[in-house]
């Protein structure tokens, strides 16, 4: 099964080619926002959970197919891609076989690692997220495995950013009454001043979350918060009336076999052998368009189509 999706639009990056470089929620978080799903393996201790050879044919055989280069490849996946432990040659091998930036999504939680640290600097687009400074918070909303430490996770953004040569674009996800207070804003702010970086990118839940808890943020107010962190911040919430109507082939696809039983993402991989980032692109597309319903039973989460994809 490829681990190479894509290209997929986005937001951030343009047409971005993914590397699907974790399986599917491997996690030093299990966020209660996330999109993914609850992270099935916490973790901090890094592995080759694929080999690195396999990746890099995976991607060359992909690049090969395309007609149009993407703009970005981008390491991700349904978790935290620096826990692939040859993620630094994975980014300089992949620069050789194509001409284009590649970029790291990344929670943070790894760079006071030094081998982190250093495999890091050979990308091209660095998008490090942090939503809380403060302790209390952090561990409300990203709930991380025990050897996460706010403190060292803080620094070791100093450190990656002051050495950093490309661009990177900070991310802070708000919740409604869990980081928007006056304390929460006034800790993050003070922490982001001192970090180099272009821009803060603010977001909130726009799509169903792990937890119901997990409220999005109303655009008015993520607007003050965008005031309060002054000129580099910016608002990437998509508000949900952008979707498309019509679907694609593999939302079609997808569509058709969660009519018939409800899925999990796993269940979708296993049976269309769609690479797990992308299911869970189509997954926020088909709730953007109201065409599915998610449902939790113990740690899983099942996918269903809407009331009127089933008559
Ligand atoms: S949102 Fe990202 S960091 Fe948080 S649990 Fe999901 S994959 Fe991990």
């Amino acid at each position: 099964m490829t681990r190479i999706f894509g290209p997929v639009p986005s937001r951030r990056l343009g047409r971005s080619l993914g590397i699907d470089v974790i399986p599917h929620k491997t996690c030093t978080f299990d966020c209660i926002y996330c999109e993914c799903g609850k992270t099935t393996d916490k973790r901090c201790l890094r592995e080759e959970f694929y080999p690195l050879r396999e990746l890099l044919d995976e991607l060359d055989n992909h690049l090969g197919k395309m007609s149009e280069k993407p703009d970005v490849i981008t390491l991700s996946g349904a978790g935290e891609p620096t826990l692939y432990s040859r993620m630094g040659e994975l980014i300089i091998e992949s620069k050789k076989l194509i001409d284009i930036p590649v970029a790291v999504i990344t929670n943070s939680s790894l760079m006071d690692k030094k081998d982190v640290q250093e495999e890091l600097m050979p990308a091209d687009i660095l998008l490090p997220s942090l939503d809380s400074a403060l302790k209390e918070s952090f561990q409300l909303i990203n709930r991380p495995h025990p050897g996460c430490d706010l403190k060292k996770i803080i620094d070791g953004l100093h450190r990656v950013l002051r050495k950093f040569q490309g661009k990177v674009y900070l991310e802070v996800l708000f919740l409604e009454g869990v980081n928007t207070d006056r304390e929460n804003l006034l800790a993050l702010r003070s922490v982001i001043k001192t970090l180099d970086f272009d821009t803060i990118q603010l977001n909130t839940a726009v799509r169903p979350g792990t937890e119901k808890t997990a409220h999005p943020l109303d655009i008015n107010k993520l607007e003050e918060i965008r005031q309060f962190f002054g000129p580099k911040a910016e608002i990437i919430a998509a508000p949900k009336v952008q979707a498309e109507k019509t679907e694609t082939d593999a939302e079609k696809k997808i569509l058709s076999l969660i009519q018939r039983r409800p899925c999990t993402v796993e269940d979708i991989n296993r049976s269309l052998g769609i690479p797990v980032p992308g299911i869970v692109k189509i997954i926020y597309s088909l709730f953007e368009k109201d065409r599915i319903v998610k449902e939790e039973h113990g740690r899983d989460t099942f996918y269903t189509a809407a009331a009127r994809d089933k008559n």
